[in-house]
C-alpha cells in the first residue's frame, strides 16, 4: 500500500469503530447508518483510494471542485452527494454527476433542479436542508429552510418531475438556541423527520453528524453521517 492509502485506511478504520460503537450504544444495527466521506478540497486520487478501500458514498460542497473530480472518477462505483449551498446557475452542472442533493432549501432551487433533471433524463434524490438557527428571514446563515417551511418545500419536491424526496439534512448550528447542543439539534431534526414521513413515507434519510459530532447524530437516529476531516485529515483551506 502507498503511504496515503495506509493513512486513509487507518483513518477509515477509526471512523468505522466510532460509528460501530455509537450504534451499539444506541441499540441500533450498524447497517442502519451509512458513512458518506466528504472529499471537498482533496484530490480525485484520494477519492480513487477511498473507493478501493470500500467507500461507496462521497460528498462535495463546491461545484467548481466537484465537477472535474466526479468526471475523473466516473468509472468508480460511487454515489455523489452535493452538500453545499447551491446557486441556481450551477444546477445544470451538479445534476450531471450528483445522485443526491442534500442542500435543497428553497423553491427556486427545486424548480431549477427539476428542470435540469428532466433535461438530463436523471432522477435526483433530494434532502431538504433544515436550518435550526433560521432567523426571521426563514433561512439559516449557512443555507437551509426553517423548520416551518419544511412541509411546503417537501410537497413541492415530491410533485416535481425528475426529483425524489429522500429526507432531511442539517448541520449543527453555531448560533441560536442549538449552539453547542448537537444532540438536541439532531433530536429536533428527527422529530421533523417523523412529521415528514407521515406525508412522505419513503423520505427516510436523515443526514446529520460530521467528524466532531457523529456520535450525537447516531444516538439521535441519523441514517447518514458526513465525515471529512476524520478520514482525510485537516483541510488545507477553508472549504
Ligand atoms: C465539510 C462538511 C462536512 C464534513 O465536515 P468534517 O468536520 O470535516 O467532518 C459535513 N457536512 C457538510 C455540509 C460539510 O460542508
Amino acid at each position: 500500500m502507498t503511504d496515503r492509502k495506509d493513512e486513509l485506511a487507518g483513518n477509515l478504520a477509526k471512523v468505522e469503530e466510532r460509528i460501530a460503537a455509537a450504534c451499539a450504544a444506541a441499540g441500533r444495527r450498524r447497517d442502519e447508518v451509512t458513512l458518506i466521506v466528504v472529499t471537498k478540497t482533496y484530490p480525485a486520487s484520494d477519492v480513487r483510494i477511498l473507493s478501493e478501500l470500500g467507500v461507496r458514498h462521497v460528498a462535495e460542497n463546491r461545484d467548481q471542485d466537484a465537477a472535474p473530480k466526479a468526471a475523473e472518477c466516473s468509472d468508480l462505483p460511487l454515489q455523489w452527494h452535493f452538500v453545499g449551498q447551491l446557486q441556481t446557475n450551477k444546477v445544470r452542472s451538479v445534476v450531471g454527476y450528483a445522485d443526491v442533493v442534500q442542500s435543497v432549501d428553497r423553491s427556486r432551487l427545486v424548480t431549477a433542479l427539476s428542470k435540469e433533471a428532466v433535461r438530463a433524463g436523471r432522477e435526483i434524490g433530494c434532502l431538504l436542508q433544515v436550518a435550526l438557527d433560521a432567523g426571521a428571514s426563514g433561512r439559516g446563515e449557512r443555507g437551509g429552510v426553517a423548520p416551518e417551511g419544511v412541509e411546503e418545500l417537501a410537497g413541492l419536491v415530491a410533485a416535481s418531475p425528475g426529483l425524489r424526496l429522500d429526507g432531511l439534512m442539517t448541520v449543527a448550528p453555531l448560533t441560536g438556541e442549538y449552539a453547542g447542543r448537537q444532540r438536541a439539534a439532531f433530536e429536533r431534526l428527527m422529530d421533523l423527520s417523523t412529521d415528514l414521513r407521515r406525508a412522505h413515507p419513503a423520505a427516510t434519510m436523515v443526514s446529520a453528524g460530521m467528524s466532531a459530532d457523529l456520535e450525537e447524530a447516531v444516538a439521535a437516529g441519523a441514517t447518514h453521517v458526513r465525515v471529512g476531516t476524520a478520514v482525510l485529515g485537516v483541510r488545507p483551506r477553508l472549504g
